[in-house]
């Protein structure tokens, strides 16, 4: 029997992190049982479906790797094949129309309180044969089993019994004629052959009702795994503060789609001490009955901390586009690519998001003299340097090849020439080329540079010592 998990988003906002773990586990546990993953967008609630909202959490889904195998279907298309249900089940005497009043249902439940009694609907229009009037409003409620139990072996919570007496008689249909949650997940779970429901902990309370209504239409129960929920560092229920924003946010942020996924895996899910997943590795290595119970906490410092790592282990291909767009957004365009795949291998140790990665790589772009920064302009711009960084221009402009080999060669001659160390040489040349203190190696980075703007740049530094020296004497 091939595996069928669906993924069940209601369709109120962005996919934030926890929703993109819920799809996540689905996603995984079905690659690697070779099954099928569905996406079912809840929008029963129509007042609450929103486009937006929808094409968010498909882009969201699609940028994290996860693009359902079947949908994204639409709950509110099935309607009216979750009324067919409800009167099937009122046929069958297995649901049943209640037309109690709000207030009667107020009264019965203020008189239970009364008596200490927990409040629940105590199924006086059961028995009901007609209704009090011809145009008289109702729901439809299903006729829960009186006695037994329902148990399931929930795949991550164990074994979990509820008496069926401590339920109530759940409505399966409002009073304008719509669908509840309840009936429409339970049908739409049914004919898209779902047969394992992986979901949060906060469904759990549904989970005893939409199993006494599968077993009422007499159709196979699915099995259950439910999530334990993500809390912030702070054990608050995650909010926005904590990390509850859009995934897409995090791509913003420059974290990649396998550190998002490796670092939501983690929650809940380990194999033995390994850390850092590739994401063809999840895929292998998930099972959602090896996730724990205990509620899941956000770190933004371990994902950072697994961003870095997947950086720096990724193939420069595979990080081209988030730097590109990372690039555009400080309004550099159109580099080559070629020319990025040349420069990523040299920043990928230094940069522990893709934003740190544009950054870094932009002196590379910009046709203007890099502006330095005071803190390296005073400790590395010395008086001292000016003659050896005069060379160093000259020699290099007088160097017909521009390569590694021949930049240290170059180097070399200047640091015998005055008798230096290379930080006295490298550093000053690091400020003139990027403006600050740190860059890959020097020969790596005059040679990504290019002739033209290294000579440019150093000639600037020059003329910036010769204004100090000037200036000092
Ligand atoms: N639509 C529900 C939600 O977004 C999930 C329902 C389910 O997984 O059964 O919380």
């Amino acid at each position: 029997m091939t595996l069928r998990t669906r993924f069940a988003p209601s369709p109120t906002g962005f996919l934030h992190i926890g929703g993109a773990r819920t799809a996540l586990f689905c996603h995984l546990h079905a690659r690697h049982y070779g099954g099928k993953t569905i996406l079912r967008i809840e929008d029963t609630d129509r007042e609450r479906h929103k486009q937006e909202a929808v094409d968010a959490i498909l882009a969201g889904m699609h940028w994290l790797g996860m693009d359902p195998d079947e949908g994204p279907f639409y709950q509110s298309d099935n309607a009216s094949r979750h009324l067919d249900v409800a009167e099937q089940l009122i046929v069958g005497e297995r649901a049943y129309r209640c037309y109690c009043t709000k207030d009667e249902l107020d009264q019965m439940r203020d008189e239970q309180r009364a008596k200490g009694i927990k409040p629940k609907y105590d199924g006086r229009c059961r028995n009901r044969t007609a209704p009090p009037s011809d145009d008289a409003p109702f729901v439809v409620r299903f006729l829960r089993p009186k006695v037994g139990e329902v148990v399931w072996d929930d795949k991550i919570q164990g074994e979990i019994r509820v008496r069926n007496d401590e339920l109530d008689d759940l409505i399966l249909v409002r009073s304008d004629g719509s669908p509840t949650y309840n009936l429409a997940v339970v049908v739409d779970d049914h004919d898209m052959g779902i047969n394992l429901v992986i979901r949060g902990e906060d469904h759990l309370s549904n989970t005893p009702r939409q199993i006494q209504l599968f077993e009422a239409l007499a159709w196979e129960v699915p099995e259950y795994a439910h999530m334990p929920l993500l809390h912030g560092s702070d054990g608050a229920k995650l909010s926005k503060r904590h990390g509850a924003v859009s995934v897409l946010s995090f791509r913003d942020d420059g974290f990649l789609a396998s550190a998002v996924n490796n670092y939501l895996v983690r929650l809940g899910w380990s194999h033995g001490d390994q850390e850092i997943f590739t994401q063809e590795e999840m895929e292998q290595l998930f099972d959602v009955c090896e996730v724990g119970r205990s509620a899941a906490i956000f770190d933004s410092d371990k994902l950072l901390w697994i961003n870095s790592h997947h950086i720096r282990d990724a193939h420069p291909e595979e990080l081209l586009e988030e730097l590109i767009i990372q690039l555009e957004k400080i309004e550099i365009y159109g580099v080559e690519r070629d020319k990025l795949l040349e420069v990523i291998p040299e920043f990928q140790e230094r940069s522990k998001t893709m934003v740190e990665m544009a950054a870094k790589v932009s002196f590379l772009f910009v046709d203007d003299l890099p502006v330095y920064d005071p803190a390296a302009a005073k400790k590395h711009m010395k008086v001292a340097s000016l003659a050896p960084l005069t060379e160093l221009a000259n020699r290099l402009e007088a160097q017909p090849e521009w390569s590694l080999a021949a930049i240290e060669k170059v180097f070399k001659s200047i640091l015998e020439a005055f008798d230096i160390k290379m930080g006295k040489l490298a550093q000053p040349v690091r400020v003139s080329l990027t403006g600050t203190a740190t860059s890959p190696g020097i020969y790596e980075t005059l040679y990504l540079l290019g002739r033209e703007k290294t000579i440019a740049r150093l000639r600037h530094g020059v003329e910036f010592l010769e204004e100090k020296a000037a200036f000092a004497t």
